[in-house]
């Protein structure tokens, strides 16, 4: 028998919420090519890291797929920082490309902080450089950062309120937890949450995701979130991705933040890993790159 208190889940399915951004950016990339603009993005991978090259091969794919010019630049592991910032330099004022990304983590021997600074703003289509920061803050963001946006459409495809509701974010980065605390708390219909962010110093973790109406979980710390620190009918998104060795032809699982079998049992709503996070991560990019070519070129297209 199960618990008296269990909810039925829903399983948030976010390959389908994804398929449905690509077929509105299908329209605006059209609406695109009628006045002669091709979306161009580019992805700048630095050493061999493999889940590093699995994500660029992913997104050169999804390029491929919905009609985005995608191009792909590979730098040695060993390449020094002049090379890299040579290599940023050309694709600022590449014509053709729109948007790029230096896909992180990047060697030891060059600061991540100084690539994104170098980054035309106007490109940056993941949304990191402190200008694009700094307007996401002040409500007139260029790029919203695609994962938080990502989660932020799947509320919206799942009909998941945010207004009022009581959010707790695990993880504070910079890619993910803070931009992600940033938009819920806005004043509008996509926020005007409460948030908390934890992260590895906060005390008592399980009191704050129990107090939650929905829990985020981006903390890379496999399946940490269980069941127990989760109250009946809360939203559980995962946005963990770890690898974790297993007796598969590629000799790993893909693991989240979150022990599905337990949450599930307790969520009214969950995102699965893979399926949920990701393929809105991926999606994102390509809206963002659509937005950058529409600016850029003094475009306008429609996109929701
Ligand atoms: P980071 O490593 O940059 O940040 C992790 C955050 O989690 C930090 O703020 C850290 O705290 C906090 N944290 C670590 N351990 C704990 C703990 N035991 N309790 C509470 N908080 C903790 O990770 P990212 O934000 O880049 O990524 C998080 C996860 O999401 C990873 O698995 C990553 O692969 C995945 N990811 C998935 C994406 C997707 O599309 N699905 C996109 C981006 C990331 P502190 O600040 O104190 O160190």
């Amino acid at each position: 028998m199960g618990d008296p208190l269990s909810a039925m889940s829903t399983i948030i399915d976010g390959a389908q919420v994804a398929s449905g951004v690509r077929d509105d950016l299908g329209e605006a990339i059209e609406t695109l090519a009628d006045h002669g603009v091709s979306p161009g993005l580019a992805t700048v991978l630095v050493g061999d890291d493999p889940a590093s090259e699995t994500y660029v091969n992913m997104k050169q794919r999804d390029c491929e797929e919905v009609g985005v010019n995608g191009v792909h630049v590979d730098l040695d592991g060993d390449a020094s920082p002049a090379e890299l910032y040579e290599t940023i330099e050309e694709l600022n004022t590449d014509p053709e490309i729109h948007g790029y990304l230096v896909q992180d983590p990047v060697p030891e021997q060059i600061e991540y902080g100084e690539v994104i600074r170098r980054i035309s703003p106007e490109k940056d289509v993941d949304g990191f450089h402190p200008e694009n920061v700094a307007r996401l803050v002040a409500r007139d963001a260029r790029f919203k950062p695609c994962t938080p946006h990502g989660i932020q459409k799947l509320f919206e495809a799942y009909d998941i309120d945010t207004e009022g509701a009581d959010v707790t974010i695990v993880g504070r980065s910079s890619i993910v937890g803070k931009p992600m605390a940033n938009l819920l708390m806005q004043k509008s219909v996509d926020g005007n949450a409460t948030v908390t962010v934890c992260h590895s110093r906060t005390t008592d973790l399980a009191e704050k995701t129990r107090r939650a109406d929905i829990v985020i979980a981006a903390c890379g710390v496999t399946e940490l979130i269980d069941g127990s620190m989760l109250s009946v009918g809360t939203t559980v998104i995962d946005v963990g991705i770890s690898r974790v060795e297993a007796d598969t032809e590629k000799g790993y699982e893909l693991v989240g933040d979150v022990d599905f079998e337990s949450a599930s049992e307790k969520a009214s709503a969950i995102t699965p890993v893979p399926g949920g996070v990701g393929p809105m991560t991926r999606a994102m990019l390509l809206y963002n790159t659509v937005m950058a070519a529409s600016e850029s070129e003094g475009v306008p297209v429609e996109l929701p």
